[in-house]
């Protein structure tokens, strides 16, 4: 079985943790935004296990759709200047910042499942990683 990794979610801008312990998703907090798409605004819930896509969201969101994530402490948007290099997306990235050091970018494209991780200071922030999930 492979280990679940939970990620604690914290915003780029004003360094809040974004995780919302009152909604569970697949039995973890979740990750709450507030969202604008072209014609809509509402939240959005991420489930927070690295590599999962579960999420909950109180508008319809159109496969494709790009969506502005918001922090919901700050208000303001998380937007990188990345672009998706996903065939034929190139919709803006979204940065967010672990709690243990380091980013997590998703794509913005409702239905694209880009996402990395990326670390600034590789070695301790790897090391402190692995030590927090043991793998
Ligand atoms: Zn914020
Ligand atoms: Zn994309």
């Amino acid at each position: 079985m492979t280990k679940k990794v939970s990620l604690h979610i914290k915003c780029p801008k004003c360094g809040e943790s974004l995780m919302d312990p009152e909604t569970l998703i697949l039995d973890y907090p979740s990750i709450k935004f507030n969202i604008v798409t072209s014609n809509d605004r509402g939240t959005l819930r991420l489930c927070s296990i690295y590599g999962c896509y579960s999420h909950t969201s109180d508008i319809d969101l159109k496969d494709g759709e790009i969506v502005n994530f918001i922090c919901p402490k700050c208000n303001k948007h998380l937007k990188s200047n990345d672009e998706c290099d996903a065939p034929n997306c190139n919709a803006p990235m979204v940065p967010l910042n672990l709690k243990l050091g380091g980013k997590v970018f998703i794509c913005s494209r409702k239905g694209c499942a880009k996402h990395f991780i990326a670390f600034e200071d590789l070695a301790t922030e790897v090391r402190k990683f692995y030590d927090e999930y043991g793998f």
